[in-house]
């Protein structure tokens, strides 16, 4: 059996049924999803627009495609029409172009905040507090956008501990802000070099590029 398919039947034998796999597979040929897609599995991420479009144009229109990289304002209107959930919203004026891209495709979008928890400046995301404030007025601004959940990604490092403690400390405010928002269900944070702990700190869809479809020469 090919490589790829091998991987994505781990995963799906290995993963709880509570956990989604999105397969990361920026940078990878079409062929690669194609070869991913008929061994059953329909989540792919992008992170980059053009790289998205491009292949959802000619792959299967069943396939749920998830924007995980940092979008800019003015490319939200070429993945409006068809994306499934964008995991990068990091400030309530993208999100505000989301809700307007949406209107116009007459679809709502599904949506989950980036928030900071690595302490590298370089990564995008929002802090706890903007997150609470928009959360708490979205829905009457920006009716054409849902959010489900939370993102996160941690600090490249060998530390496994400050990995651990930057997945826990986002499930804590997750759970903190489900109280008040019981629609988000879901929290995203896990890569190829640390899903495990991820997974073992509440996350309930990790993002696998690597593991899935092997070593990216770039991206
Ligand atoms: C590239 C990327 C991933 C996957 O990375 P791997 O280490 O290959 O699993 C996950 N999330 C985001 C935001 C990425 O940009």
């Amino acid at each position: 059996m090919n490589r790829i398919a091998e991987n994505i039947n781990y995963f799906k034998e290995n993963l709880p049924q509570e956990v989604t796999l999105v397969a990361v597979s920026k940078t990878k040929p079409a062929e690669d999803v194609q070869t991913a897609y008929d061994a059953g599995h329909l989540d792919f991420g992008e992170n980059r627009v053009q790289e998205m479009v491009e292949k959802y144009e000619i792959l299967p229109k069943d396939i749920r495609w998830h924007q995980i990289g940092h979008l800019q304002k003015n490319k939200v209107k070429y993945i409006a029409p068809f994306v499934h959930l964008i995991h990068s919203v990091d400030s309530e004026s993208l999100l505000k172009e989301i809700n307007k891209q949406a209107l116009r495709n007459e679809r709502t979008i599904s949506c989950l905040l980036q928030i900071r928890i690595a302490d590298e400046e370089t990564k995008f995301g929002m802090e706890q507090e903007e997150a609470e404030k928009i959360l708490s007025t979205y829905q009457e601004k920006f009716p054409s956008v849902k959010i489900i959940g939370l993102m996160g990604m941690s600090t490249f490092t060998e530390d496994k501990t400050q990995i651990r403690n930057e997945f826990r400390g986002l499930k804590i405010f997750f759970d903190k802000l489900k109280t008040q928002n019981p629609e988000l269900q879901t929290l995203s944070m896990g890569m190829s070099g640390d899903y495990q702990i991820a997974m073992e700190e509440g996350s309930n869809m990790i993002r696998v590029g690597s593991s899935v479809f092997g070593n990216r020469n770039y991206g």
